[in-house]
């Protein structure tokens, strides 16, 4: 797991860096509060260890901008003070931190400390997995879907290059269920899930979104370059009929693509793909449309 230790004392980080070398953590370290922001934002951590008094920004401060974003809220924070001050612990637990450890510490003692705020944290992950995975196909559901957009968006903003969204949605799906029954449906959703899993890259993210429909986010892609991507998925799935106990079901589907050029917006990047989406199901389903904002919004 990775620790991110903040603290404006060059001394302090490498003691602190000394005291956890010992538990197999990837230790992480930023001498400012704007750039213990930056790095949590851009690694992800799993813990953060932040000290309280700092010249650019406190750690109060930095805490209660890791609660206000989305995606780093859920990171446990301990505050490393040299406070004793018992107003200074209920603040800073008050403000969201798992714990408080006044320093000097005691090397044991902040291991301990460590390794329980991570022994929280896994469960914390675990808990997450299970209520952001759909368990028919396997895929991150809609929750997944709303998180690991909120993260790919604020990524494609920070480093300046798109983000692609395909929406995806099988083809007159009702009559899958109708002719081979629920179980055949599910066998399709299935499969589709897989092929579509396949046929992306390890970086790209693949969610069920709704009922049959589902969603693939492309960091670095255009709405074009996506395209291609969907073409393949779409090939391949028209042509692996899927076998269920009922029978052989031929299945297609359709696929909108816009990026984040396009959109103002993540929530717009979703509308702008499901409309051309649509586009797609109203030129005879089984093809690709591309998103109709010809102009880009924005530079990058
Ligand atoms: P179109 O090509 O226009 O998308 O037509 P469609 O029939 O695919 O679209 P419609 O929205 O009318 O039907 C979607 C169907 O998907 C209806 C619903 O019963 C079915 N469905 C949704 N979730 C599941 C599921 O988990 N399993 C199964 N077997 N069917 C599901
Ligand atoms: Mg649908
Ligand atoms: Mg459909």
């Amino acid at each position: 797991m990775k620790v991110l230790i903040i603290d404006d004392s060059a001394e302090a980080l490498l003691l602190a860096k000394a005291r956890l070398a010992q538990e197999s953590l990837e230790v992480i370290c930023a001498n400012s509060g704007r750039e213990g922001l930056d790095t949590a934002a851009a690694e992800m951590p799993d813990l953060i260890l932040l000290d309280v008094d700092m010249p650019d920004m406190s750690g109060f401060t930095v805490c209660q901008m890791l609660q206000q974003s989305p995606t780093l809220c859920m990171v446990p924070v301990i505050f490393l003070s040299g406070s004793q001050d018992a107003r200074d612990k209920v603040r800073g637990l008050d403000l969201g931190a798992v714990d408080y450890v006044t320093k000097p510490f005691d090397a044991f003692e902040l291991r301990a400390r460590v390794r329980a705020a991570l022994r929280t944290k896994r469960l914390q992950d675990l808990l997450l997995t299970c209520t952001q995975i759909d368990p028919l196909t396997e895929l991150g559901n809609r929750r997944a879907l709303d998180a690991g957009l909120q993260q790919e968006w604020s990524r494609a903003e920070r480093t300046g290059t798109p983000l692609a969204l395909v929406m995806v949605d099988i083809d007159l799906f009702k009559r899958v269920n109708d002719h081979f029954g629920h179980h055949g449906g599910d066998d399709v959703l299935a499969r589709v899930a897989s092929i579509l899993r396949n046929q992306c890259r390890q970086c790209d993210r693949v969610f069920r979104y709704g009922g049959e429909e589902f969603v693939l986010l492309l960091p670095g892609e255009s709405a074009a370059s996506a395209a291609n991507v969907a073409d393949r998925c779409r090939r391949a799935i028209a042509q692996w009929p899927v076998k269920t106990v009922k029978g052989v079901v031929e299945v297609t589907a359709s696929f909108g693509t816009a990026d984040s050029r396009q959109a103002s917006c993540s929530q717009e990047l979703i509308d702008l793909a499901d409309a051309a989406m649509y586009n797609a199901k109203r030129q005879g389903r089984n093809c690709v449309c591309l998103a109709q904002q010809p102009q880009l919004r924005r530079a990058v």
